[in-house]
């Protein structure tokens, strides 16, 4: 990230970003590696200008075709949990849309692949990302309902829209210790976030908090 971006920022922004950072820590958030990864990506950089001064409030808002960009208290939720106090070699994130969550995970994984749906979203993340000089994350144009076998086994898998059931191709694709963070529920107001864990034998899931995600849809647009 360089030095530009993070003093390009104006005092206001900046004591925002502080108020944020607190304001996580309460809500229960507590891994440095994740508060860390929120202080340095700058989420006005990932909205639209008209609503950048929104930036570091802990709401979700609107990026364009019908799309949101992630409650930041959501995204340090979920990244904790893929982490779960080990190293992250490989993620696979299924969503890119804004690419905050994206950039996030591009801080506490070593390589960062992100699967979307809507061309014109994937574009403009990459060209954020660029701007921001990250160079380890891969890009798919494609259903993240079929995740990325080509890279599989993933550490971590992070699906940031809701199926309204786990789809099997994320399952296959978890290496064995590797964690699946993921809305499950197609109804708004009745979508619980899982923590699902594959072991030796299997997979053991644990339902976190209920949750408001956009729908994963299956196919691609253009
Ligand atoms: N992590 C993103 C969340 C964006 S909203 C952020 O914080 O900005 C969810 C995204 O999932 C949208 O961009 C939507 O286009 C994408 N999506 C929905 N269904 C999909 C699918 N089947 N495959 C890939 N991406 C999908």
């Amino acid at each position: 990230m360089s030095e530009h971006e993070i003093s390009g920022l104006g005092m206001t922004s900046q004591r925002a970003r502080q108020r944020l950072l607190a304001r996580l820590q309460e809500e229960g958030i507590a891994n440095w590696d994740v508060l860390g990864a929120l202080h340095d990506v700058p989420r006005h950089l990932f909205i639209d200008e008209a609503l950048a001064h929104r930036a570091y409030e802990d709401t979700a808002l609107p990026i364009g075709l019908g799309q949101t960009i992630s409650q930041p208290y959501i995204v340090a939720r979920m990244s904790e949990l893929l982490l779960g106090g080990r190293p992250l070699k490989r993620v696979l994130e299924i969503g890119t849309g804004s690419g905050y969550q994206t950039a996030v995970l591009a801080q506490i994984a070593e390589e960062v692949y992100t699967v979307e749906r809507i061309k014109a979203l994937q574009e403009q993340a990459r060209q954020r990302h660029r701007r921001l000089d990250l160079k380890n994350i891969h890009y798919r144009y494609g259903d993240g309902w079929q995740g990325w076998a080509e890279h599989a086994p993933y550490d971590g898998i992070i699906v940031t829209a809701a199926p309204d059931s786990v789809p099997p191709a994320l399952l296959e694709q978890l290496a064995v210790g590797g964690r699946l963070i993921t809305p499950v529920g197609r109804e708004l107001g009745a979508q619980e976030l899982r923590c699902i864990t594959r072991n030796d034998d299997g997979f053991d899931a644990r339902t976190v908090e209920q949750v408001r995600f956009v729908p994963l849809v299956p196919g691609t647009t253009e």
